[in-house]
């Protein structure tokens, strides 16, 4: 950390670089590191804030952006250089950032962190050849629009109506033509030299919708991704940085690209817990867009054919603009659910196929059509257990059982593996069984009860790369495989006219997740996976194999009545002064030793009153420290206390973590607006 000193007057008798620009300045910088304040560097001229900037931390450099004069000199100015060629960061830009690190209470480096996924401006492309395309302006050629449908043609209305900030939910199935009404918004914004981001929550999902993009507009988007190659990077990244008028389409990270000029923000699936950045830098992607499109005072659209209860709760009290697109397109019908009581449906010990499900899987192989079999769970099997003595394999590092893949048995959350046992390792029996349902099982199971079916797997160990899996839709499209076994991956974005059959093989297992959204979040995944079934003209149907089958939540699939279930679980919040109706921060101490962790987040606890005494109608409460809802990951024992308010109060929170140090090998993970309990 530096050392904070009275401003020497050394500053202007250093050196001057170019007589020309000026004498030399020192300026605060803001670098991409997770440091707790701005650096302070010595530039040889003054500069406009937001000018990028190369300077030194340690051994290493990075880019960085000069912000203002800084209010004290540290007592050893190191140089900084000015990088010439790079337009600077627009005031917005740099305000968003600002914005988004104070509210998640994050280190003011963390956005350009994103921004700059080397700690560098992506270098320009070598060859001349390259970099003459990307001098080549990126332009559309749109192709003949397709005539909207009425609802769609109002929505495009009122949205092309809107020149500032205003947040739309825009609100129907899968299918109904919400891509439709945004694709058309487009032209005219580019023309009018405005730049659009459209999000999407997992990039792994997008190969279809570039294509269609590119059909449409002649020219594919822009992408900007955590696994782009160098060169696609650098285009999307300077192209931005320029101001030229542009379409991105980008994974959450995209928010913080460099943008000039920004006239549309659009997160589609907005409901998509992956939105939420898991560790570290815990912003959510959704909430953050619309404070970026309200920065730039341009619309933010959310489409979701399930939003999420806050976006929902937001649309029915008017803070949103609700617009609907009641119906498929072309009269593409929805397609029928059906519940399996697993109760009155027992499967063979082993097996997850229950005789509704196979024999209607065996209809569609006669019929030429397609099967997806939707399993949340990549793997051989969940559980693996000795019959002789009941010994579980556990991990060594985590609170959580080991999973069979095959020869090989790992843990989902740390990483940890080990060759699956022959013999039980404590009492060497040869009685070591694998227990519940995992894609890879399900597929040996379904290659056995249908042995001439070409059968496929699509989770993340058979599809780790975006072309392979582009290269498996492509094999569904063709009608190469007639049934694919898949996780989450498989429930958005993919167009397939001869899938007319989902089955759904756990649906009570997320259920089981024990998070408060649990519920939420399950109707979500079976709607859109539901959504997967015959999306054109041939009918499809849904079914769903449960234990648990008086849910309300399957009441609500079933009938299609989301807004009631929707209300019903607005109105447990509102009991429990839960988000939307209150604000929660979530802290999560993490140490080696459990009873220390634990004993510093009693610590933590005991002087929260302090900072918000009881009083009549402040309801702020402090929840826990409970375990989180795995206790143990990586060694580290982690405990969670939860705040709940009717409105964040982050100066306060600041005042209270400050006031209680923490032993140094506990780390304290802030997290503000939780979406998941663990
Ligand atoms: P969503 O985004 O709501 O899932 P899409 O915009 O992808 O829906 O539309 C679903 C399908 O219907 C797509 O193949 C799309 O091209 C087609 N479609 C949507 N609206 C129209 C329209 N007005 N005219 C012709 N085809 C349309
Ligand atoms: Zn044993
Ligand atoms: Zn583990």
């Amino acid at each position: 950390m530096k050392s904070l000193q009275p401003a020497p007057p050394a500053v202007s008798q250093m050196p001057k670089a170019g007589d020309v620009q000026g004498s030399p300045t020192a300026v605060d910088v803001m670098v991409p590191l997770a440091l707790p304040q701005l650096l302070t560097y010595l530039l040889p001229y003054p500069v406009p804030a937001g000018t990028w900037v190369e300077v030194q931390v340690g051994t290493k450099t990075y880019n960085g952006i000069a912000t203002t004069a800084p209010s004290l000199l540290p007592q050893k100015l190191k140089q900084a250089k000015v990088v010439e060629d790079v337009p600077a960061l627009h005031p917005t830009t740099l305000a968003f950032y600002r914005w988004v690190a104070r509210y998640t209470l994050s280190a003011p480096g963390e956005p350009l962190r994103v921004a700059l996924p080397k700690a560098h401006i992506p270098p320009l492309p070598k060859t001349a050849k390259a970099q003459k395309a990307l001098e080549t302006p990126w332009k559309i050629n749109e192709a003949t629009p397709p005539t909207l449908n009425p609802a769609q043609k109002e929505a495009v209305d009122l949205l092309q109506a809107e020149d500032t900030f205003k947040t739309t939910l825009l609100d129907g199935v899968t299918g109904s033509g919400k891509t439709e009404v945004y694709f058309a918004l487009l032209p005219k914004l580019l023309e009018a030299g405005k730049q659009v981001l459209i999000l999407v929550p997992e990039i792994a999902l997008t190969p279809q919708w570039i294509d269609r993009f590119g059909a449409r507009f002649g020219v594919p988007p822009l992408v900007w991704h955590s696994n782009l190659a160098a060169g696609a990077r650098a285009a999307t990244w300077h192209r931005v940085a320029r101001g030229e008028p542009v379409v991105v389409l980008g994974a959450r990270s995209a928010l913080f690209l460099p943008f000039q000029n920004l006239g549309l923000v659009v997160v589609d699936e907005e409901h998509d817990p992956s939105y939420k950045q898991g560790e570290a830098f815990r912003y959510h992607g959704r909430d953050a867009a619309i404070q970026l499109a309200r920065s730039w005072g341009a619309p933010a659209v959310l489409a979701s054919a399930t939003p999420s209860l806050e976006t929902f709760h937001h649309a029915g009290t008017g803070k949103y603009q609700h617009l609907i697109l009641p119906t498929r397109h072309g009269g593409a019908t929805m397609p029928t659910l059906r519940l399996i009581n697993l109760k009155e449906n027992k499967t063979d010990a082993r097996d997850y196929l229950a005789t509704p499900l196979r024999e209607a899987m065996q209809k569609r192989l006669d019929d030429g059509q397609q099967t997806l079999l939707f399993l949340n769970r990549r793997g051989n099997a969940p559980l693996l257990l000795c019959t002789s003595c009941g010994t579980r394999r556990d991990c060594p590092n985590c609170d959580a059982t080991l999973v069979v893949h095959g020869d090989e048995t790992r843990c989902h959350h740390c990483g940890y593996r080990e060759p699956t046992p022959d013999i039980c390792p404590s009492c060497e029996s040869p009685d070591m069984r694998a227990y519940g349902p995992g894609t890879r099982s399900l597929a040996q199971e379904a290659q056995r009860v249908f042995p001439n079916a070409r059968i496929a797997v699509a989770d993340s160990d058979t599809t780790g790369t975006t072309g392979k899996l582009a290269e498996l839709m492509n094999e569904l499209a063709e009608q190469k495989i007639d049934i694919i076994i898949g996780t989450q991956m498989l429930t958005k974005g993919h167009h397939l006219p001869h899938l007319t059959l989902v089955g759904v093989i756990d649906a009570d297992m997320s259920l089981a997740h024990g998070d408060a959204r649990a519920a939420e979040r399950t109707y979500q995944l079976l709607a859109q996976v539901a959504g997967r079934a015959g999306r054109a003209k041939l009918a499809g149907e849904v079914l769903i194999q449960t234990f648990n089958p008086t849910h309300p939540l399957f009441k609500a699939l079933l009938s299609g009545d989301r807004d009631t279930f929707y209300g019903e679980e607005l109105e447990n919040r509102k009991t429990f002064g839960d988000p939307p109706f209150g604000r929660a921060l979530a802290l999560q101490l993490s140490g080696l030793e459990d009873n220390l962790t634990l004993q510093a987040a009693r610590q933590l606890a005991q002087s929260f009153a302090h900072y918000f005494p009881k009083k009549e109608g402040t309801p702020t409460v402090l929840l826990g420290p409970a375990p989180a809802l795995i206790k143990k990951i990586r060694n580290r024992y982690r405990y969670r206390l939860l705040v709940k308010a009717p409105a964040h109060n982050h100066a306060q929170i600041l005042k209270w973590i400050e006031s209680t140090p923490l032993p140094k090998n506990i780390r304290l993970d802030i997290d503000i607006d939780p979406v998941s309990e663990s």
